[in-house]
């Protein structure tokens, strides 16, 4: 899953985190070559919105973020956002199951979602004049999901084939995705399996269901992202109609994220009988988005094991040819995501008779 349950195109990703997050910050810096026109308001009903005019296509990308990942599901509940995820899927009043995507591929679009530490996201992305579609379809799941046994029994099955796919039957992924993280941090929200045990997977029940949706999708929790060939003030009347009418709910205090400062390093190791060769993984904590010192950590993260001009790369696999391959959990542009107590790791696989697992 890369830490990331579905993929998100990189470009958009990183256009849409610009957009929320730091749209100042990319005004500033590309004044002169690029203008990024960005309008930024809030319903009354708490539902933050974005939107972006880009005419360079005829296309639109209409996003729905979730201030909620896995790292506030509830203990016994490993993967349950992921879960939900999911179960956003299934329908709702207006859209019934598999409709969704029918709606979005049959207009010529695609649509996913991806759960993440702290937020889960979905989108659309249309010919622009379908912007409407896509609203509907997100306004209609945020406001009446179909919560129902049989949906939720479903996707208890559809997700734990898919740890079995991805992860459990996989070499090399269980330390690379969750003993890693397991390890690297002692405060459980930020080191549980965010991909779910599988007990704890089909033990969520209907009501579990019910209480996460009513807490955490609700539009005073979610940011409504809209980006292209569109005219922001026609699309802010639709965004009116098709979500102004979504009550807001009363917000959980958020859990206690604060990680213990690690004082030394920390080293573990595993037998993995589906790897054929031993591997390593190295982890660092990274500062917070916020300090200072973010840019230059997430700089050397780049020259050090950014993509294959990368300096580890080159010296690794391709000089001393020491290792098959090299990886990397986050990419060039997938850093902006890091969190404030995130992690970086790199992992080789290296030819030799030593099977170890380091942090
Ligand atoms: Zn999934």
């Amino acid at each position: 899953m890369s830490r990331l349950i579905h993929c998100v195109p990189r470009q958009l990703a990183l256009l849409v985190a610009c957009a929320v997050i730091f749209s100042s910050v990319c005004l500033k810096a590309q004044a002169g070559t690029v203008t990024v026109p960005v309008v930024y308001y809030k319903l009354p009903n708490g539902l933050k919105v974005v939107i972006s005019e880009d005419h360079v296509a005829p296309v639109v990308t209409v996003a729905v973020y979730y201030n909620v990942g896995f790292r506030v599901e509830p203990k016994g509940r490993t993967g349950f956002a992921h879960l939900f995820e999911h179960m956003m899927f299934q329908g709702s009043a207006n859209v019934k199951k598999f409709e969704h995507a029918k709606y979005v591929e049959a207009n010529g679009g695609n649509t996913n979602g991806h759960t993440d530490f702290d937020y889960t996201n979905y989108y659309e992305t249309l010919p622009s004049d379908r912007v409407e579609l896509g609203l509907w379809l997100e306004s209609d799941r945020m406001r009446s999901l179909d919560v129902s046994a049989e949906n939720l029994k479903n996707q208890q099955n559809v997700v734990s084939e898919e740890i079995r796919a991805n992860v459990l039957n996989q070499p090399y992924q269980l330390f690379e995705w969750i003993d890693l993280w397991e390890n690297a941090f002692q405060n459980w929200n930020n080191s549980h399996n965010g991909y779910g045990d599988l007990a704890e997977v089909q033990a969520a029940t209907l009501d579990d269901v019910r209480n996460f949706f009513k807490t955490y999708y609700a539009p005073n929790n979610a940011v409504l992202s809209i980006v292209g060939d569109v005219d922001a003030n026609e699309v802010k009347k639709m965004v009116e109609k098709h979500f102004g009418g979504i009550a807001l709910q009363p917000l959980p205090a958020r859990p206690d994220l604060a990680e213990p400062p690690q004082t030394k390093e920390k080293r573990t190791s595993q037998a993995d009988k589906l790897a054929n060769l031993p591997a390593l993984a190295t982890g660092y904590h990274m500062p917070a988005q916020t300090a200072p010192d973010f840019p230059a950590a997430a700089l050397l993260s780049l020259i050090l094991q950014g993509d294959d001009s990368s300096r580890f790369y080159q010296r690794l696999v391709k000089e001393k040819e020491l290792s098959l391959d090299l990886s990397r959990c986050k990419g060039a542009f997938s850093i902006e995501f890091l969190q404030p107590v995130g992690i970086k790791f790199w992992q080789s696989t290296f030819a030799g008779n030593t099977r170890v697992v380091s942090r």
